[in-house]
């Protein structure tokens, strides 16, 4: 982040707007709506700031520009056509240690404007820092297309109930709920119709249940979210609903940033990743972890790579969760293997090549590998391997030793769906070799059947991450 956004209260106090043009009047209107105390330095009015001065009032100082003109400012704006001007401004503002900002002159800038949506109490401010204008302004107005301005009807009538609800319901975790009814409930749908009396009745109802129900912490729950193989666009809607609503979040190595990005930003985060081969928080602590702050009263997201009941140990965790008669709910993923072969250009079944896929686990158990071969090795049918890149060796020599055909095509996806994917392609007695060459790391899933071969004619069709 290169700036740091805020909302100044700027009721009375002091602000200096320079010069006279568009860009004068339009800074000089932000600051009187936001009940600034505005003066405004120009040798006269222009049409806009004349305009301005018949609806608010406001000083207009002719004179030469001094630095008694930034005493007790706040923030100075320079707007003058006469860069000279503008320069004198800033060199004072500096001085003074008062924020300044001088139109299209980011170096003489210790603060940039943000395109404004305004829906008054609420506001919507964008920036790209300057780095581009146009997206902002693309992005403006979309927001004002889509945020109703019932929205600012909305957050003035909740700010009209703030402090009796804090004072109510003292628990921080339970007012956070019952502004959640609220706001996404019939009070809002009536204010959004303009029938505040019956918001009022249905806030009045609202506020009986929450005096009855005292301040006990409110009843938790789990969310055990798949999230996909890596490309936060694989999210389904539910998934993002839950992530943005979680008190805290349980995560792991497989969980990228694009996702994390996601979770609602003021939820704590605690970390339970496991690198292979060791196993930083072992999964019955997880389970613990999960109840205790579900019992907690809080709404815990566990999120998982790919989907929870695929080779994620999902079972495991509600199956503890529900020991404890805890709710929780389990929202599905699309798993490694449809992700990672869609992304590669490798459909996993096809007519001419395979009728049947199954997903085999390649994680050694006490240094064996322990798969069922026979039925591994079919005619017609794909066989993805999840966990099998350090017994990579084993497992194609495995097929081989077993009957399977030593020119059977088989791939290997690292990083699959995400920036930096990587995709080879061999036969069974091949991919060893040259995934060692070519350094592939985890995660990395393993396709074996001659479907591979299609990737030649579809990866040009194929998503790019
Ligand atoms: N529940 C997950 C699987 C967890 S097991 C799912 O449904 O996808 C972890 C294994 O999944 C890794 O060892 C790897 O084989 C595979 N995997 C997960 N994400 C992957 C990715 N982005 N690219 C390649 N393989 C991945």
């Amino acid at each position: 982040m290169d700036h740091l956004p805020i909302f100044l209260n700027v009721k009375d106090v002091r602000a200096l707007v320079v010069g006279n043009g568009t860009i004068a009047a339009r800074k000089a209107d932000l600051l009187l709506r936001a009940g600034c105390d505005l003066t405004v330095v120009a040798p006269e009015l222009g049409d806009e700031l004349a305009r301005l001065a018949e609806n608010y009032s406001f000083v207009h100082r002719s004179g030469e520009l001094s630095a008694d003109d930034l005493r007790g400012c706040v923030v100075v704006f320079g707007c003058s056509q006469d860069d000279s001007i503008n320069q004198a401004l800033f060199e004072l503002a500096t001085a003074a240690g008062v924020l300044v900002n001088v139109s299209d002159n980011t170096e003489r800038c210790s603060f940039i404007m943000p395109a404004v949506v305004d829906r008054s109490p609420l506001l919507i401010a964008i920036s790209s820092g300057g780095t581009s204008p146009l997206l902002t302004r693309m992005l403006k107005s979309r927001f004002e297309t889509t945020i109703p301005a019932a929205y600012g009807r909305l957050a003035e009538f909740a700010g009209s109930y703030r402090d009796r609800i804090k004072a109510l319901i003292p628990n921080l975790t339970r007012r956070r709920r019952f502004w959640e009814t609220m706001i996404s409930g019939p009070v809002a749908e009536h204010l959004f119709s303009s029938q505040l009396e019956q918001a009022e009745t249905l806030m009045d109802t609202l506020l009986e249940e929450a005096a009855v129900a005292g301040d006990q912490p409110p009843g938790g729950e789990v969310y055990l979210v798949g999230t996909g193989p890596g490309d936060p666009d694989l999210l389904t809607f539910r998934a993002l609903r839950l992530m943005q609503q979680a008190d805290v979040v349980l995560y792991d190595r497989l969980i990228g940033d694009g996702i994390l990005n996601l979770v609602r930003r003021d939820a704590e985060r605690i970390y339970v990743g496991k690198l292979p081969q060791d196993h930083a928080v072992p999964q019955e602590e997880i389970g613990n972890m999960l109840i205790r702050l579900a019992q907690q009263g809080k709404r815990v997201l566990r999120l998982k790579g790919g989907d929870p009941f695929i080779f994620g140990r999902g079972g495991e965790e509600i199956e503890a969760l529900s020991d404890n008669g805890i709710a929780f709910q389990v929202i599905p993923g699309v798993t490694a293997a449809n992700g990672c072969a869609s992304y590669a250009g490798i459909p996993l079944t096809h007519r001419d090549h395979a009728q049947s896929c199954v997903f085999v686990t390649g994680h050694e158990k006490d240094g064996e590998l322990n798969l069922h071969w026979k039925s591994l090795i079919q005619p017609r049918q794909t066989v993805v391997l999840y966990m099998g890149l350090s017994s990579l060796g084993a497992i194609t020599g495995g097929f081989i030793s077993h009957g399977a055909d030593p020119a059977t095509p088989a791939a290997i996806i690292e990083n699959g769906t995400r920036a930096g994917q990587r995709v080879i392609t061999g036969t069974l007695d091949s991919l060893s070799d040259q995934t060692a060459q070519a350094g592939i790391k985890s995660p990395a899933l393993i396709i074996i059947g001659s479907v591979v071969t299609l990737r030649d004619k579809l990866s040009w069709f194929a998503n790019n991450p």
